[in-house]
């Protein structure tokens, strides 16, 4: 274990709440927290055994003032959360008492800890890989059951483990063919090159398959970004509203909405979605319309599914056709809207062929709306378990692993040289330890790691 200095941070959201957690770890957790805590038994908390839970209460050091009554924890190297001695107070939760704990702490020698600093080290300590590491902002993020028990298996080490056994085989791989290099006879090179492509192949396949529900374990894990879209007073917002009273499991805003477009998180049926409502797309001179508008823009562009919602009790106009030319390049659903009003609606147009009729106000083909996005993006079922592959940064390492095992492939087949072909294996030996961070560079880890919330 390396030897790091002692940090501290409070692990609590801020404001007012029941109680708060102040984490400490570092060699110096146990000292620095027995400057300031006073048990009620009388002993001495540096005495106290691991893996105990002591009451008392929390001293400013020099006036030897009570700040706060709290339950004092210890948490002995190796067994902690950070692999090093962890001390974590717990004290009442408001902002006073929380803040002024933390200050005695760092009074008494410990640093404010930086974000994902207390995983940060368990990484860096061993205790867990870089994958693993990046499971626990998963599950602080999981918005449906689905995706936390993606995360959960995740922060278990089920990517990792898979990872772990290809790049053994490939090590072995390597060694077979060096040792064949090395004694150089021609039966037992064509033996290695046949062996070593069975396990390449082998390799590939189950690289394929690991990717192959990649795509959903990132809906899984991101939420599914879907944008409302059509003109003013189609009913667009009145969608919206349906679908959130139909699905009240998760009401929280999305940070960053503003006035003109507003997103909201919706559970379907275990898939977390991300539903964007639009201002309408049109074109404006008017100004603050205008920003609406461009956002309206951008949100298509950067969306997994477009709900282009037409009012079915008028004809199309060339403002739906606009619109429609913008679609081009996203998947799409048709609705058509207000099923209760009279239909005006010219069939021809090819767009509304496998159009849904609903209507917002009164939930008509809300459920097949629901359907229809599960077979678009999940053959219609979302599975029971986990997804295996849920991170972008992970995908992306398994694909270049699989591409330079397909250049090994490639070489053998044209009868190259085993150490040609060993070069393109050790590279995908390479990129996969990315994923669990054996051979990640420094600077990208520390990048990852700040994407966290501090006391994390
Ligand atoms: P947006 O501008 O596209 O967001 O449209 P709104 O959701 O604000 O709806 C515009 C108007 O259409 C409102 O008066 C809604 O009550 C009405 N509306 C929306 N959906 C339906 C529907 O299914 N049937 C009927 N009759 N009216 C609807
Ligand atoms: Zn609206």
């Amino acid at each position: 274990m390396r030897d790091f200095d002692t940090i501290a941070a409070i692990a609590t959201p801020p404001g007012e709440s029941g109680v708060a957690l102040i984490k400490i770890s570092g060699t110096d957790a146990k000292t620095i927290v027995s400057e300031i805590f006073k048990m009620k038994t009388g002993g001495i908390f540096l005495n106290s055994r691991p893996w105990t839970m002591h009451y008392g209460h929390i001293l400013e050091h020099d006036s030897g003032d009570v700040i706060d009554e709290v339950v004092v924890s210890y948490f002995m190297a190796p067994k902690s959360y950070t692999a090093e001695d962890v001390v974590e107070i717990t004290c009442h939760g408001g902002y006073a008492s929380t803040r002024r704990i933390l200050e005695q702490v760092m009074v008494m020698g410990a640093r404010p800890a930086a974000p994902g600093e207390f995983t940060k080290r368990a990484f860096l300590n061993g205790r867990i890989d870089l994958a693993q590491a990046e499971a626990v902002i998963d599950i602080i993020n999981a918005k449906t059951d689905q995706s936390m028990r993606t995360a959960m298996a995740q922060s278990q080490g089920r990517l990792s483990r898979e990872i772990s056994t290809i790049r053994e085989k490939l090590l072995n791989m390597l060694a077979f063919i060096e040792v064949t290099v090395d004694f150089p006879e021609d039966d037992l090179e064509s033996a290695t090159a046949e062996k070593v492509k069975d396990n390449a192949l082998e390799i590939v396949e189950k690289i394929e398959s690991l990717l192959k529900t990649s795509g959903e374990g990132k809906i899984i894990r991101d939420g599914l970004r879907t944008v409302i879209a059509g003109k003013p007073n189609v009913g667009k917002s009145s969608l919206l509203n349906t679908l959130l009273m139909e699905n009240r499991a998760i009401v929280t805003d999305v940070p960053g909405t503003t006035r003109d477009v507003i997103e909201e998180y919706l559970n379907l049926d275990g898939i977390p979605i991300i539903l964007v409502d639009t201002a309408g797309i049109r074109d404006t001179q008017d100004i603050v319309e205008r920003i609406g508008v461009d956002i309206s823009k951008q949100k298509l562009v950067e969306a997994d599914l477009v709900l282009f919602m037409l009012d079915r009790s008028r004809p199309i106009d060339n403002e739906d056709l606009e619109i429609i030319t913008r679609l081009e390049n996203n998947r799409y659903i048709v609705l058509l809207n207000k099923t209760d009003l009279e239909d005006r609606l010219d069939y021809d147009h090819p767009i509304l062929q496998d159009a849904i009729q609903v209507s917002a106000t009164n939930g008509f083909g809300i459920s097949e709306l629901k359907k229809r996005i599960k077979d678009m993006f999940f053959d219609g079922t979302v599975k029971a378990g986990e997804y295996s592959v849920s991170n972008d940064r992970h995908k992306e390492a398994l694909m270049r692993a699989n591409e330079s095992l397909k250049d090994a492939l490639a070489a053998l087949k044209g009868n190259m040289q085993l150490d040609v072909v060993s070069i393109d294996l050790s590279t995908a030996w390479s990129y996969l330890g990315e994923i669990t961070g054996d051979t990640l560079q420094e600077d990208l880890i520390d990048k990852i790691f700040s994407d966290f919330c501090v006391g994390k």
